[in-house]
């Protein structure tokens, strides 16, 4: 995607001036639009808004839009999932630029971190329509041209995040996330369709009955079958790391 300018405003009101003013896109890491085609009158950046940051609450864990996959990485505030699923993105290069703005907004099918973050029932700030979990937001249109300021989730005790990827750099097949905070929640991803929670958990299952109702189908990364025989060997393995299962 190319851009006839760029503006790079330092407050969220000045953001939403310049959505008003004229067609634009908003630009995170710029990663995923610059693999678009196409030209736009406006790119706003929302670089400059102090947006990349990470808070820890007592009991919530707080990350600007602007924070990069690189600085979640590195920081030892996230439980074990975070991670797992941004160590499976790209190369260090990529990390250091992409957003998890850039990385949710885009409501992107083969997210790694986005499963993570259903399975941590994450939920979005919005600067214009306010807080709305992330779950919600994937599977409707609520929010439209609006700004992502900040994700949110509460601490767990366990998580796990497992992928299948053809290669290191390729997007995975399938993804799979184990949290267990105030219950235990399963996200399936890359299915190839948006990242799904498994309802009514019963710890009596094993993995193959869990998934049972998960919708996997094909693609030229793969077939259903082949998905879902993946995802249920990597779940096997992290419900006994997890020792939800005897
Ligand atoms: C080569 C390549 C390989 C990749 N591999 C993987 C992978 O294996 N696994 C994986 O999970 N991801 C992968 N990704 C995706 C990557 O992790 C990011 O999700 C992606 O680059 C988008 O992040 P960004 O910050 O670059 O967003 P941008 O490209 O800047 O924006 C993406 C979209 O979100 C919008 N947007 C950005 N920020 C905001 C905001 N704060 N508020 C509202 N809208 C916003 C933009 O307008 C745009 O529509 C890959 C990306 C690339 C380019």
């Amino acid at each position: 995607m190319r851009f006839k300018e760029i503006v790079q405003p330092t407050t969220l009101d000045q953001v939403v001036s310049e959505m008003n003013n004229s067609k634009y896109t908003i630009i995170g890491g710029g990663l995923f639009l610059k693999l678009q085609k196409g030209y736009v009158n406006k790119g706003i950046d929302l670089s400059k808004l102090n947006l990349d940051y990470i808070r820890d609450e007592e009991d919530r864990i707080r990350i600007g839009a602007m924070t990069t996959l690189r600085e979640l990485e590195k920081s030892s505030l996230f439980p074990d999932c975070i991670g797992q699923s941004v160590l499976q993105v790209g190369g260090v290069g990529l990390r250091n630029l992409a957003t998890i703005g850039g990385s949710v907004s885009g409501k992107y099918s083969f997210s790694d971190i986005g499963t993570a973050l259903i399975a941590l029932d994450a939920r979005l700030r919005f600067h214009l329509y306010g807080e709305i979990p992330m779950i919600e937001y994937l599977n409707s249109n609520t929010v439209k041209n609006d700004i992502l300021v900040e994700v949110s989730f509460s601490k767990v005790g366990f998580s796990s995040f497992k992928a299948f990827k053809h290669n290191y750099t390729d997007f995975a097949l399938v993804n799979i996330c184990v949290t267990s905070g105030d219950k235990i929640r399963i996200a399936v991803g890359a299915r190839p369709g948006k990242a799904v929670l498994i309802k009514d958990i019963n710890t009596k299952h094993n993995a193959q009955e869990l998934l049972r109702d998960v919708e996997f189908s094909n693609d030229f990364r793969g077939t259903g079958a082949y998905r879902r025989s993946v995802a249920e060997t990597m779940l096997s393995d992290i419900l006994k790391e997890g020792l939800f299962w005897k």
